[in-house]
């Protein structure tokens, strides 16, 4: 985090810089240092360093969280992660910045356009609870649309190339004009003859009419990181689907699904357990096996626990995802009573009930006689009377 260069270093800019300087210095940086035009190794690093020092410097409350902090007053502010990022893509965030001509023109006519993106595509994956205490890795088995075996993704037939587009003259966009009354608006659009992709195809292939594109079985295996919550997503670049005329692979997209635990409820980096005992375990005490997520873990029951009291087991939950630190398993105690007692247990039940004083049925058998009077309402009125 440390070694990261100053922004308005990287920029080339004064502190007090004015957000059209800024705005200047960026577009000039990511022309220099586009992988494209620059082949220097440290072209790339040099285009995504620059990325970033302008997505923080041309939004006012970055800059200044920024100005008073330095990096560190950016921690946990959403900033892209450029460095996981393809040059494309970081072009397509500041496309607003490179309106047609420069974004079309800069790059020597080879075709730059949203298709070449590639189409992204989604899947679910589902691990256990246990599986996001240690982390997991996942093969995935899916079908998708490849590049087609026999062209090669180019959409010709083998011994044939394809030819520069006409229309457009490779750059694969071209201008429109577009007037509304007196106003006429200029921009910038995909090539109709070729949707973007700058070239033409004379003899179809056989295989996939042109498409580049073929159906095809994946093999592919993700790393779930530990710690990882129901539902966010993992992205696996370069794994989706190649789009029309495109010629690189969208993104695949990993939704993580997290089966529901027997026992065991999640609660942020906690996991919660109800734990039934029975109310001799409570009034006396014990020692009762916990589930966790590994196992069992042995709890000592107090004398005297009360219904719903709560336990802690310090460091048994689920690591944070950032700092790795484990959270508690909190177990929270039921206390069942019996639903049926024998002869000698409710024999010993009513001599505890005598030494407390309190008024207790005669007999268990006559209490429920008494609820079932109750609910077919042949209480001589009593009930039925409140219509
Ligand atoms: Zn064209
Ligand atoms: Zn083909």
């Amino acid at each position: 985090m440390t070694d990261k260069r100053d922004y308005y270093e990287v920029l080339g800019v004064g502190r007090n810089a004015a957000p059209n300087e800024i705005k200047q210095a960026y577009r000039q940086a990511a022309l220099k240092y586009h992988p494209d035009r620059n082949k220097e190794a440290s072209a790339e690093e040099r285009f995504k360093e620059a990325a970033e020092a302008y997505e923080v410097l041309s939004d006012p409350e970055k800059r200044q969280r920024y100005d008073r902090f330095g990096h560190a007053g950016l921690d946990g502010v959403g900033i892209h992660d450029f460095g996981g990022m393809g040059v494309d893509d970081i072009f397509s965030i500041f496309s607003d910045l490179f309106g047609g001509d420069v974004f079309s023109g800069a790059f020597g006519g080879r075709a730059r356009s949203r298709a070449d993106r590639g189409i992204d595509i989604q899947t679910v994956i589902e691990i256990d609870l246990k599986d996001v205490l240690t982390g997991v890795k996942k093969t995935l088995r899916f079908e998708r649309l490849d590049f087609c075996d026999r062209c090669g993704g180019q959409g010709a037939e083998p011994g044939t190339d394809r030819r520069n587009c006409p229309t457009c003259g490779g750059y694969g966009q071209v201008e429109q004009q577009t007037s509304m009354g007196f106003f006429v608006t200029r921009s910038v659009v995909d090539c109709p003859k070729c949707h973007g992709r700058g070239s033409l195809v004379d003899k179809p292939c056989r295989k996939c009419n042109g498409s580049g594109r073929s159906r095809k079985g994946a093999l592919i295996e993700v790393k779930v990181q530990a710690g990882i919550h129901d539902g966010q997503t993992i992205r696996v670049p370069g794994q989706g689907e190649p789009s029309r005329n495109g010629t690189a692979r969208g993104d695949l997209r990993c939704v993580i699904r997290v089966r529901a635990h027997q026992f065991l409820q999640r609660e942020g980096d906690h996991l919660v357990c109800l734990l039934p005992i029975s109310f001799t375990q409570a009034a006396l005490g014990a020692q009762v096996d916990v589930p966790t997520l590994t196992g069992t873990t042995p709890l000592r029951i107090p004398a005297g626990t009360q219904h719903g009291a709560v336990f802690q087991l310090p460091g048994k939950g689920l690591p944070n995802m950032r700092s790795g630190r484990r959270g508690d398993q909190v177990v929270q105690v039921l206390i069942e009573i019996p639903k049926k007692l024998g002869r000698e247990q409710e024999d010993l039940l009513r001599k505890f009930a005598a030494t407390e004083d309190k008024n207790v049925l005669p007999e268990s058998k006559g209490f429920f006689e008494r609820v079932k009077e109750y609910l077919t309402g042949d209480v001589n009125g009593q009930v039925n009377g409140q219509e």
